[in-house]
């Protein structure tokens, strides 16, 4: 590509899906053509319940799995969490971080979405760490701030291409509809890609960062065309196989 980041189209499943669904992932799995699977990185991140069978699934396939959450620390009495060393001995690759839903439902600060990449990285997992405004921050003016702060505190030293991803996800593009023009997506992207290398060095211009935020077949193209988007975080339209397809077409 462009910028010789190869691009990472990643769809969060939520709290959605049974084994009911595994059909989708299949889908996804065998609508990805050769082509398209040679120029970017598909992602699936559904819920823990669902790891396994979407592994075997897309087992030899080019389409990755993740996680949406976990806990900071390898093992021990937390009931009803689940570590890195979990998710990647189901065959997970990756794994989100502090997504706004996490922060804003589960007390989730950027130290600790700071402690849960370390514990990513510490099992080989490669980290999506979010960050993102709220309409309020945005109204203010503070945009910038406050994403720039979220990266500052919550990226560990030592950052990766390998271990770590960011996405941008205004808050309130999330499940809105609503998404930022392509002005303030280059605005934010730019300028979190400044503060990356102050923070990661050398290896800044390989990490990736994504766009998030009602991404759809009918606005991907728009939106991943944008400077320094390197791809999307899908949350919604990841449910639907042509829709994430049709996504990843975009490309
Ligand atoms: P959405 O969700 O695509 O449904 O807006 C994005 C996300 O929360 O990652």
């Amino acid at each position: 590509t462009r910028t010789g980041r190869r691009p990472l189209v990643a769809g969060n499943w939520k709290m959605n899906g049974t084994r009911a669904s595994i059909p989708v992932v299949e889908a996804i799995r065998d609508g990805l053509s050769p082509d398209l699977a040679s120029g970017i990185d598909a992602l699936i991140c559904p819920p823990s319940t669902l790891i396994g069978s979407c592994v075997a699934a897309t087992y030899g396939s080019s389409v990755a799995i993740g996680g949406q959450n976990l806990h900071a620390r390898p093992s021990g009495a937390f009931t009803g969490s689940i570590s890195a060393e979990m998710l990647a001995d189901l065959g997970a690759k990756y794994v989100i971080v502090g997504h706004s839903e996490r922060r804003a439902y589960h007390h989730e600060t950027d130290d600790g979405v700071h402690a849960k990449a370390l514990g990513a990285r510490r099992a080989g997992l490669c980290g999506i760490i979010c960050v993102g405004e709220t309409i309020e921050e945005r109204e203010q003016g503070r945009a910038l701030d406050i994403v720039r702060a979220q990266l500052a505190i919550g990226l560990p030293k030592g950052a990766t291409s390998a271990d770590t991803v960011i996405a941008y996800e205004p808050v309130w593009a999330i499940g809105s509809g609503r998404t930022p023009t392509p002005k303030d997506i280059a605005e934010v992207h730019a300028s979190l890609r400044e503060m990356l290398d102050k923070l990661a060095g050398d290896e800044a211009g390989r990490i990736r960062i994504l766009y998030g935020g009602s991404v759809k077949p009918g606005n991907a193209r728009e939106i991943l065309s944008v400077d320094n988007v390197d791809g999307a975080l899908v949350g919604g339209a990841s449910l639907v196989a042509e829709d994430f397809l049709g996504i990843c077409a975009a490309y």
